[in-house]
């Protein structure tokens, strides 16, 4: 069978790994470089933590999470275990934290419901905090009442992840081209039959799409609807001005353990270390969390300047961080999530034969990626179990 896969982010580097130890014949084409995209513009997590997930949720994240495992023992790559803490800032809140931590614990993960005096173990103050954004009803939290601790949950450079399954896709035979761009592909009697390039034509049986936010113009070009939209992903990388102080050095040599990366209800989020996911100890990252699917906002995907409120509130939410309380702004940028009605990625083939998605990944394209590519596999190899068509499937919707 010869495939071509669209995309060249970690979703569809994964895939033409996992496809490349197929005897398919596997083309991966990329129109600018590898993981340079979402990809790279993420925190770079892969979560073990999830609030409220549902049994399948686990699994899907256990399957990836194993896969993971293997890979960094296996490979130079580094990733460092820093753990994740939701922190609410609501007493509901606080009750769904409880309920999740049953659940994952449940399922094999190491999670712990954390009370509000167990938070000074992260070095968090649970009735000080002036960096929340207000909820949608305008109530101002501004403190913490309990927090979902998980131990295991991963830092990683997603950049050098997905170049690292690239080298292995190239390793195994895959064509991997980068800075071509597929302009249309090409159907007869409903089935794929050819992608167009800007440098020539390639045959092929099956395309994958996985390009990420850019999914559903490549899904136009078919006429494929899925339901599909964006959200914007505004990220600061900051640095501790108390690196020139004795501060940092004391809260580092403190008790108190290193801050995971910390969630908050009102969905900022800071995780410790560099934004290329480096340890980096006098830097930080600070993001939002916004994975609310709104039917029909597809974006254009062009606006790369941070919201203001984010800009100014990021030194805030940074602080939470030992020794972050004066910290600035060393680089900012925006990135986009794909996000699906149910939160849970599209995986499997179309109506059109042979043209089978991979998106809608949301905030879980890194921690999902190996799972996400065996499923493309299956789905190649001849179709989803009912199971899987039922939760990641396109003809759920
Ligand atoms: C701010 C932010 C933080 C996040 N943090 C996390 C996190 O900590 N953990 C986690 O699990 N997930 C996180 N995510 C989600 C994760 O980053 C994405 O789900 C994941 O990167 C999606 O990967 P992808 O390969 O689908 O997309 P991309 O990485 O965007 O790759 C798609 C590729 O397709 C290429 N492409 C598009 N159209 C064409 C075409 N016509 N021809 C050729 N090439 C084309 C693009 O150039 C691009 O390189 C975050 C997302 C954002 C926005």
């Amino acid at each position: 069978m010869k495939i071509v896969i669209v995309g060249g982010g970690i979703i569809g580097t994964a895939t033409a790994a996992r496809l490349g130890r197929s005897d398919h014949d596997v083309t991966l084409i990329e129109r600018g470089e590898i993981g340079t995209e979402t990809t790279a513009a993420s925190a770079g997590m892969v979560m073990r933590a999830a609030v409220e997930p549902t049994p399948f949720d686990v699994r899907l994240r256990n399957r990836a999470w194993e896969a993971y495992q293997r890979l960094f023992e296996e490979s130079a790559l580094e990733a460092e275990r820093i753990g994740t803490l939701y922190l609410a800032e609501t007493p509901a809140y606080a009750e769904r934290l409880e309920r999740s931590a049953a659940t994952l614990a449940e399922h094999g993960v190491d999670a712990t419901f954390r009370a509000p005096d167990e938070l000074a173990e992260y070095g968090i103050d649970p009735t000080e905090f002036d960096g929340a954004t207000a909820f949608d009803d305008g109530r101002d939290p501004g403190r913490f009442v309990g927090g979902l601790h998980t131990t295991a949950d991963l830092r990683c450079n997603p950049a050098a992840v997905s170049s690292w399954f690239a080298d292995c896709a190239r390793d195994s035979g895959v064509d991997v081209r980068t800075g071509v761009e597929v302009t249309a592909i090409r159907t007869r009697n409903g089935a794929v039959r050819a992608v167009e390039t800007h440098t020539g034509r390639i045959e092929a049986d099956t395309v994958i799409n996985a390009a990420g936010p850019w999914a559903p113009q490549l899904n136009n070009t078919v006429g494929v609807s899925l339901p599909l939209a964006h959200t914007v992903g505004p990220m600061a990388e900051l640095e501790s001005r108390a690196a020139a102080s004795h501060h940092a050095d004391d809260r580092t040599n403190s008790t108190s353990a290193a801050t995971p990366f910390t969630i908050l209800e009102s969905k900022r989020y800071v995780r410790p270390g560099a934004a290329n996911g480096s340890k980096a100890p006098r830097r930080a990252v600070v993001g939002e969390f916004n994975t609310g699917y709104t039917e029909g906002t597809v974006l254009e995907l062009d606006e790369r300047d941070l919201p203001g409120s984010f800009r100014s509130d990021a030194p805030s939410v940074a602080s939470l961080v030992s020794g972050f309380d004066n910290a600035t702004i060393t680089e900012e940028w925006v990135g986009y999530r794909t996000v699906t009605p149910d939160g849970r990625p599209i995986v499997g083939e179309t109506d059109v034969s042979g043209f089978v998605v991979a998106c809608g990944l949301t905030g879980l394209g890194i921690t999902l990626a190996p799972a996400v590519a065996d499923l493309v596999a299956d789905a190649v190899a001849g179709g989803l179990d009912s199971e899987h068509r039922e939760r990641v499937g396109p003809e759920r919707f």
